[in-house]
């Protein structure tokens, strides 16, 4: 990982209400947009509060009509993050949305081109302390600039954001964030890299019209993910056609595997399973994930298919279960604590789970089952004489390789 490149820091809100940093030094952010009409006053918020749950730090609502303003009116005082209005074509629809409380503002200079439109939205997002994302998306790039560049390349969608940059300069307004989106992620990528050698204005990530899950996961974390390891970008959208549930915990997620933000729920990790799996590894890793994903549990659990290498393979893991002989070896950092029916693992990994958030894990490791190593010892042993060598047994294959060698 890189060095995270520095860039000035702004504010999305401000106390008492919701209010979220980004650039500098602040945490890397997560961001999503709701799907709900934003007239649906009660609709938006719900959306908004699951999003917030499933870790969204800032919001983005559209705001396309008149009842979408008037609905940001009543939707921002109960929103438990910041809010930002996503504006497109007409000015006054940004100046209606600054009007109704919103946190931040997100303008496409693709289509809001005229530069007196521009400035008078800067000029009043500057006198109420509102920052605004320059938001070029190379779907949407303005004719002109596409024209001098031959297309939407890098140095186009740069372009564009510097041009909105100066106009916004002219009436003394920075409270700029910046983001440079394609569908493209070579483009996207590119683009980025460029941008962040040209200014120190906060960057907004992101994969545009990525497309449903996987593949439009792939590409959003190939994209984001390839940035965030250079040290580039300081808040981060996944644009997936989904829930947008699921793009803010996928967000979020990208993050925490980045080391970029703390754990804040689970960490699944299971064996992608194999010919020595003795349970359906994707099934119980499922009911593993609903089970404990509700809860919120900070802990990394694993589920592995079989005794004979789950523990081992799985040491780091807080806690986790591996199955064996019609029995699940319940195991805590890699000592087995339980050994119980292969019908009842999933329940004992989440009792066991909310044993150790309530208690902690010397008070758990201290209860372990009496006899439960011995049997999980026994139970491998029994094991490894029906299927063979442990694949694991790394001193004889050393030995094995020297006897060759020499
Ligand atoms: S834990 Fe067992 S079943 Fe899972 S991949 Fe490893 S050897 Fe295969």
């Amino acid at each position: 990982m890189h060095q995270r490149r520095k860039t000035r820091k702004l504010s999305v809100g401000h106390p008492p209400g919701p209010n979220v940093a980004v650039g500098g030094d602040a945490p890397i952010s997560v961001q999503s947009m709701t799907t709900t009409k934003t007239a649906d006053v009660e609709g938006t918020l719900a959306q908004i509060y699951a999003l917030a749950a499933a870790g969204c730090d800032i919001v983005r609502c559209t705001c396309n009509e008149e009842e979408a303003a008037e609905g940001l009116a009543q939707i921002v005082p109960r929103s438990p993050i910041p809010i930002v209005a996503d504006i497109h074509f007409q000015h006054q629809l940004a100046l209606a949305a600054i009007e109704a409380g919103v946190h931040a503002l997100r303008l496409n200079p693709g289509n809001i081109r005229k530069p007196e439109h521009i400035k008078v939205v800067a000029r009043e997002a500057k006198d109420r302390g509102l920052p605004i994302r320059i938001g070029v998306n190379a779907g949407s790039l303005d004719p002109d600039i596409a024209k001098q560049f031959g297309g939407a390349t890098p140095e186009a969608l740069v372009a564009s954001a510097m041009r909105e940059l100066a106009y916004f300069a002219e009436v003394d307004f920075d409270d700029v964030k910046i983001s440079v989106k394609a569908s493209n992620v070579p483009l996207m990528i590119d683009a980025y890299r460029m941008l962040s050698e040209t200014t120190d204005h906060p960057l907004h990530l992101g994969v545009t019209e990525a497309g449903p899950p996987p593949n439009g996961l792939v590409k959003s974390v190939a994209g984001i993910g390839t940035l965030l390891a250079e040290g580039i970008g300081d808040t981060i959208r996944l644009s997936l056609t989904a829930d947008p549930v699921e793009e803010a915990r996928a967000g979020r997620t990208l993050l925490e595997a980045l080391g970029l933000r703390e754990r804040k729920g689970l960490d699944l990790i299971a064996c992608p399973s194999c010919g020595r799996a003795e349970i359906d590894v994707i099934r119980v890793a499922k009911e593993a994930q609903e089970a404990l994903t509700d809860r919120n549990i900070p802990l990394q659990v694993a589920v592995m298919g079989c005794i004979v290498n789950g523990p081992g393979e799985a040491r780091e893991a807080d806690i986790g279960i591996a199955a064996g002989r019609g029995k699940g070896h319940l195991f805590v950092k890699g000592k087995v604590v339980r050994v119980v029916p292969e019908s009842e693992m999933v329940a004992a990994l989440v009792a066991e789970a909310e044993r150790i958030v309530e208690e902690g894990f010397d008070a758990v490791l201290a209860d372990a089952d009496e006899g439960a190593e011995a049997q999980a010892a026994a139970d491998r042993d029994e094991l490894l004489q029906i299927q063979g060598t442990d694949v694991n047994s790394s001193a004889e294959k050393i030995a094995k390789i020297r006897d060759l060698t020499n």
